[in-house]
Parts: C-alpha cells; sequence; structure tokens
C-alpha cells in the first residue's frame, strides 16, 4: 500500500491569485505542522482552515502567510489526511512552499497521483476517475456538465445496473444447468435470454449513439472553412472568434502538440485546427482535386461552405459541392448586401437538404442564426435534455462496442441454439468488459497508465 505522503501545486500554474499546494497521507499534518506557525496543527479539528506564517526551519525565516485547511481522512478525497496550503500566488511563492514542504519529508506527487489515490482507496470509481480528468480539459459549461455527471456516478450507476441484469440472467441459466431435467426451466430461460440481452444491447448502442455527441463535447468539433478565394473565408472566421470568447487553453502539465483554436458556440466546442492546414481553405478543389480535398476534409466534423450572393456560382463552387458529399455541412450565403446574382434555386439543389444560412459579414449580421444552425445539428432535439449519461470517454467507448460484439455473439447462440453454457461464457464476458469501464476488473498497469494521463496535482 501507498502510504507515503505526496504534495504538488493544484491549482494552475501562473493563473489566479491564490495558489494551492496539496498533500495527502499520513504525515501530511505532521509535516506541514512542521513548517507552520500559529495554531497546533496537529490538534485542531478536521476540516478547519487556520491563518498563520510559514517558517523555513532551516533559516527561521518567514517564507510566506498562508491559509491551512486540515482535513482528516476518510472524510476527504483520498480518504487519507488531507493538508491544502493556500499562499498568494505568484510562481516563486508557490514553489518555495512546494519546496519546503517536500524537505520536511512529502513526496512529490506524480501526475494524476491524488485521484488515483482516491480510486484505490475506494472514494471513487474509475469511470469517476476519468471524469475529473475530463473536467479539467472541459472547453465548455455543457462538456463541464457531461464530467460533472459522470463524476458523480451517472454512468458507474448504468454500467451497474447493466450488469445486474446480465448477472441475474447467468444465475437463471445456471439453475438451468443444474437442473436440466425441468423443461419449462429451459423454455424459460431461452425467452429471458433473449428478452434480457436485447435489453441491455440496446441500451450499450443508446450509449454508443451519444458517444459521438460526448466525443464532440470533450474534444471540439473539428471545423473547416471552405470556399472561393474572396467569398468571406477570413471574415467568417473572424466573427466567429470575435463574437465568442475563445475558450481558455489547456492547463499547463497536459500535453498537446498542435496550435488549437476553441470557440464555443453556445456549448458547442468548435476546434479550429490548423494542423492539416484545412482551417481556411482556399482552393483547395483546385489545388489537389475533388478526391484528394475529400479526403482532406473527411477529417472534420463541420464543414462552413462559404458562397458569394453577389456573384453567380462557378465550377468551383459545383466542385466544392462534389468534395464534401456525405460530410457535415452549413451552407453560407454572404454578401448580401450587394445585387444578387447567385442562383438561389441551384445552391438549394446543390444543398441537398443542408441548411443554408446568408450572411453579410461586413455588417456582422447572419452570425446568430450560424451559431444557431451550428448548435442545432450538434444538440438535437434529446441530446439537450438534462438527465443522460454521455459517454465521453475513448476507453469507455471502447469496452462498450466490445460488450455490444460479446452480446451480439451471445444472442446468435442463442438463437442457433447454442448449448447454454456457452451463451453463458459470452455474457459473462460482458459483465468483464462493463466491469472494466467502472475499474472493477482492470489490470494494474491500465491503472498507472490512466492515472499518468492526469494533471500534476489533481
Ligand atoms: P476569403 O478570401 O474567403 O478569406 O475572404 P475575406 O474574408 O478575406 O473577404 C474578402 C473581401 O470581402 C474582404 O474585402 C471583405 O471585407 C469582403 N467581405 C466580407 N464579407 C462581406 C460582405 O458581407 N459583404 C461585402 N460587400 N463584402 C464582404
Ligand atoms: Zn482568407
Amino acid at each position: 500500500m501507498e502510504t507515503d505522503t505526496i504534495a504538488a501545486i493544484s491549482t494552475p500554474v501562473g493563473e489566479g491569485a491564490i495558489a494551492i499546494v496539496r498533500l495527502s497521507g499520513e504525515d501530511a499534518i505532521p509535516i506541514t505542522n512542521k513548517l507552520f506557525k500559529g495554531n497546533d496543527l496537529k490538534t485542531v479539528d478536521s476540516h478547519t482552515i487556520h491563518y498563520g506564517k510559514i517558517v523555513d526551519p532551516t533559516t527561521n525565516e518567514i517564507a510566506e502567510e498562508v491559509m491551512v485547511t486540515i482535513m482528516r481522512g476518510p472524510r476527504t478525497f483520498t480518504r487519507e489526511d488531507v493538508v491544502e496550503i493556500n499562499c498568494h500566488g505568484g510562481l516563486a511563492s508557490v514553489n518555495r512552499l512546494l519546496e519546503l514542504v517536500l524537505s520536511e519529508g512529502a513526496r512529490l506527487a506524480e501526475p494524476g497521483e491524488f485521484t488515483k489515490r482516491a480510486f484505490l482507496n475506494g472514494r471513487i470509481d474509475l469511470s469517476q476517475a476519468e471524469a475529473v480528468m475530463d473536467l479539467i480539459r472541459a472547453k465548455t459549461d455543457k462538456a463541464m456538465n457531461v464530467a460533472l455527471k459522470q463524476m458523480d456516478g451517472h454512468l458507474s450507476n448504468l454500467i451497474q445496473t447493466l450488469r445486474q441484469q446480465l448477472l441475474e440472467t447467468v444465475a437463471h441459466v445456471e439453475v438451468n444447468i443444474d437442473y436440466p431435467e425441468y423443461d419449462d426451466v429451459e423454455e424459460m430461460s431461452h425467452q429471458m435470454l433473449i428478452e434480457k440481452t436485447t435489453e441491455v444491447k440496446s441500451e450499450i448502442e443508446r450509449l454508443l449513439q451519444m458517444a459521438k455527441q460526448g466525443k464532440i463535447l470533450r474534444e471540439g468539433l473539428a471545423t473547416a472553412i471552405i470556399g472561393r478565394p474572396n467569398v468571406g473565408k477570413s471574415s467568417l472566421m473572424n466573427a466567429l472568434v470575435h463574437e465568442n470568447k475563445a475558450i481558455v487553453t489547456d492547463i499547463p502539465g497536459t500535453t498537446r502538440d498542435v496550435i488549437e483554436e476553441y470557440v464555443n458556440i453556445r456549448g458547442v466546442p468548435l476546434r479550429l485546427v490548423d494542423t492539416a492546414g484545412i482551417r481556411e481553405t482556399e482552393d483547395i478543389v483546385e489545388k489537389i482535386g475533388v478526391e484528394r480535398s475529400r479526403q482532406v476534409l473527411k477529417e472534420s466534423d463541420l464543414i462552413l461552405l462559404v458562397l458569394n450572393y453577389g456573384e453567380q456560382l462557378t465550377e468551383e463552387d459545383v466542385n466544392l459541392f462534389k468534395a464534401v458529399e456525405g460530410l457535415e455541412v452549413i451552407v453560407i450565403i454572404n454578401k448580401t448586401d450587394l445585387d444578387k446574382q447567385i442562383d438561389l434555386e441551384k445552391v438549394k439543389q446543390l444543398s441537398n437538404n443542408r441548411p443554408i444560412i446568408t450572411t453579410t459579414l461586413i455588417e456582422d449580421t447572419g452570425i446568430d442564426e450560424l451559431e444557431k444552425a451550428i448548435s442545432d445539428r450538434f444538440f438535437e432535439g434529446e441530446l439537450d435534455a438534462g438527465d443522460l449519461t454521455y459517454v465521453s470517454n475513448v476507453r469507455h467507448i471502447q469496452l462498450l462496442k466490445q460488450s455490444k460484439q460479446s452480446l451480439t455473439d451471445a444472442m446468435n447462440g442463442i438463437e442457433q441454439g447454442m448449448p447454454i453454457d456457452l451463451v453463458q461464457i459470452d455474457i459473462t464476458r460482458t459483465w468483464e468488459l462493463l466491469g472494466e469501464i467502472i475499474g472493477d476488473t482492470v489490470h494494474e498497469s491500465l491503472i498507472d497508465q490512466l492515472f499518468s494521463q492526469f494533471c500534476l496535482g489533481k
């Protein structure tokens, strides 16, 4: 068991006026007490805050004015004794504080180690732990809500219910195996097996369907703006960025390989990616041809195709429509302040039932409608409802897919009249796979890997 005391700066470095050094473990309180001039922290009540000074024991110099929060386990995030030392921001002072704490015997926490301890000590399950990570990275309020719900145990409860159903099914099958002489038991088992597995499978499918939206909330909607030169792509880009507060960049400690800009469109994070150079694409079709542009554009979740109201449609425009066939597109007809030259009937026909928005970007009109179209596209009806559980985590999605597969195997087996104990193997496997989502049946190495993705100090 890990019982040593860990410490880390748990507020984003360089942000905010207050910084927190957090300690967790057996010696969290004694270590802090040695450095603290004020109340005797060893005797104070749990969950109390104390004002005082941090003194460097080697020089007797006062290092910091602080507020110290004492929380004794198990009523803490890690279930261990936890101390949070609040000091006035400033990188230098926080670092000094951390150094002092480390010199008194605490160990620098690995990334995610606080959350890992919470998990290992049974305070949270794995999907909740991962939600903490999502929360740290959440890009919009909606994404934050999803993470909060998951942390709250929504997904866990749902998975538990499904596992319970499978377990009951297996139990019935056991009866059947143990008492094969009861014909009606077999009859019933068959019926029940079909019913239960169908039920569980459709629930898994529902979760998977929502996963796409979950992913978008978490990672942002990869968005490309395309159109002929001069139609207003840059203007559109600027309008989107200016009208919407760009979303805060990642907290230091998480790594990102590419520069991305996020804008929050009514809860949908648009990720204007600049990797493949598809963010704003001039002449894409002209340069690389319809087929290759299709390949490039396929990486996008959303394409904003801009046309010019003041000009006739050209062959290039038509080619752009060809390049985006089958993809998620919103058509924008810009420059409606000019005399109409464009053939609107033709645009409708080319757009093929996709939304068409008219804008006059030099006057900033039409942006509202565009934003509405974007959010409608991704929060259609039910997805906006408050009590849904999104699956937003790649590992969960993988496990759900595998669960669905092994359940499908079971169902095929039932239909083909396979011996019931063989069917049972697939059902048990499904039960295990679902268990991995909440951490019931995971391997140690997976746990380490997962938690190392966290930010330091969480
Ligand atoms: P891009 O080449 O597609 O990126 O187009 P830009 O955004 O650079 O715009 C090209 C020109 O069209 C600029 O001079 C813009 O000011 C102008 N423009 C953009 N939107 C409108 C509009 O709604 N009406 C008019 N008349 N001009 C516009
Ligand atoms: Zn441009």
